[in-house]
């Protein structure tokens, strides 16, 4: 007899199951009480050294304890967020998250479906979801789209099917098919996932045009048309024109309808980086201004930023389901449909973008819509926003801070200046500031560079935020700067401790 049949039989569930619901419950428990309570805690913690030498350790040969392992967890992971589920978290551009997506998450971790193939439910909540993103934006029902991990993903999906258009056998040629460089426009504020896709799709970052903006940051139009008419003089094929809807630096939104019409004229693909600032289009004070939206041929936005759910999901979508799907669609015996059975069902979803497995991140979109119905995601967009322009006022009543640029939309950036320093040491003193302001626990807010100067940026798309989170910060701004000129005066604290510079690799 073969050694292979007398030997016991293993699997992976529970030995028992009484454990697992026990944990289940406790960590349920836990949980709910964690996210109930989560405004009372540090938004951000230094993460300890005997915390991080923890995470070297080697892969475990042997089996642990569920509960130790949840301990553990409870020891070295919960403490140590990023902080972006508390109420004073602005950094960089993040969501909130809810309760009823974390559960959402949980259910589709059970199902653990493969969401690409199959007579499922899975698939049909997908495609109801990427209907509904189509409801959002108010974009023509027949166009089609695809739930990805995120917007970086999402607009290279949207380049990857402007570039196909263009070349009609790019799938088997290449760009080497194009009769000249392919070239695509996009403002110099533009996020640098757009870079990614032109590396992505073969034409390069130097046939991706940083066109300059004016003293918004939106792009400057008048620039774009020369640009456009001095590279088609020079053999170039312009065939992207790339539209800003909320920038990552200020949430400046390009003039769309100047950009859509230029598209027009030259008979080019127009796409929309919406990350986040697409989703103001729920908002009637913004709906003209993103008016285009409903136009373009591609749009890409986030639903882990702005409409609050958790990570990961995005969406892109196209206004030609045709070409979107020529893009991707491949013939391959293993995954073809049949009559009936589990093979039958919608067609594959890797025909619509570059994965072919992919988990049920359309649940938490589909039961977060209908926990809160679109209208109060209107509400918190537009109270976000207002937040945004109260903090703009705040900080302009305080003679020692400054406002960056005007607020438009949900960023604001701003810095502490008492006055009597010069560019360099006011870089110096708010890049210290904000560093403290993170270890003190007082906000999270992060950083850029306008103009070479350093600021404060704050990005507000957090649901648990209030005025008074947003007052706090502003009083433990002003409190360390405060404290910071006095370590200056009195030579503790040297501007020349810290350089500012423009970011590199
Ligand atoms: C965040 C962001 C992206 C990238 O989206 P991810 O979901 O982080 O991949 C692209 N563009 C803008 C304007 C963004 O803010």
């Amino acid at each position: 007899m073969k050694e292979t049949i007398t030997k016991p039989e293993i699997g992976l569930d529970p030995a028992d199951w009484n454990d697992i619901k026990t944990l289940g419950h406790q960590i349920i428990d836990d949980m709910v009480d964690y996210l109930k309570n989560i405004g009372e805690t540090k938004v951000w913690t230094p993460i300890p050294q005997q915390v991080k030498d923890e995470f070297k350790k080697p892969v475990p040969h042997q089996p642990s304890d569920i509960f130790e392992i949840y301990e553990e967890f409870k020891q070295n992971i919960l403490p140590y967020p990023a902080g972006n589920i508390h109420p004073k978290y602005f950094s960089w551009v993040q969501g909130t998250g809810t309760p009823m997506g974390a559960f959402a998450d949980l259910l589709a971790g059970v199902m653990n479906n493969n969401a690409t193939i199959g007579e499922q439910s899975a698939l049909y909540v997908d495609k109801q979801v990427v209907n509904w993103c189509k409801e959002l934006m108010n974009y023509p029902a027949d166009g089609n789209g695809i739930l990805v991990s995120g917007g970086s993903i999402a607009n290279i999906t949207g380049l990857i099917v402007a570039r196909n258009t263009i070349i009609q056998n790019a799938k088997n040629a290449g760009v080497y098919a194009a009769n000249g460089k392919l070239t695509a426009y996009c403002s110099a504020e533009t996020h640098n996932c757009l870079g990614k896709a032109a590396e992505v799709i073969g034409i390069g970052n130097e046939q991706l045009k940083k066109i300059p903006v004016n003293e918004r940051y939106e792009i400057d139009v008048e620039a774009l048309k020369s640009k456009i008419q001095e590279d088609k003089a020079n053999g170039y094929i312009p065939f992207c024109i790339i539209g800003n809807a909320g920038t990552v630096n200020t949430g400046a939104i390009d003039p769309l309808d100047e950009l859509l019409q230029i598209a027009r004229d030259e008979k080019i693909w127009f796409h929309i980086d919406g990350a986040f600032g697409a989703l103001a289009k729920l908002v009637p004070e913004y709906q003209k201004r993103l008016k285009a939206i409903e136009e373009a041929d591609s749009v890409a936005f986030d639903l882990h930023k702005w409409m609050y759910m958790q990570y990961e999901v995005g969406c892109v979508l196209f206004k030609n389901a045709a070409a979107h799907r020529a893009a991707f669609a491949t013939a391959v015996n293993y995954l073809t449909a049949h009559e009936r059975g589990l093979a039958a069902g919608p067609e594959t979803i890797s025909n619509y973008g570059m994965e072919l497995s992919r988990g049920f991140k359309s649940l938490k979109v589909w039961m977060s819509l209908k926990e809160h119905g679109l209208d109060k995601y209107s509400a918190m967009i537009a109270q976000n926003i207002d937040q945004a322009f109260y903090l703009g006022e705040q900080i302009e009543k305080q003679g020692s801070l400054e406002l960056m640029t005007p607020v438009t939309m949900n960023i604001v950036c701003y810095r502490y200046n008492p006055g009597g320093l010069d560019d360099i040491q006011l870089n110096a003193l708010n890049k210290e500031l904000l560093m403290r302001i993170h270890e003190l626990g007082v906000a999270a807010p992060s950083s850029t560079l306008l103009n070479g100067k350093y600021a404060i940026r704050v990005a507000n798309t957090n649901h648990r935020t209030r005025r008074n989170h947003l007052d706090e910060m502003i009083a433990g701004t002003i409190d360390i700067g405060d404290a910071l000129m006095k370590e200056h005066e009195a030579s503790q604290f040297k501007f020349d401790f810290l350089t500012v510079v423009n970011a590199k690799i």
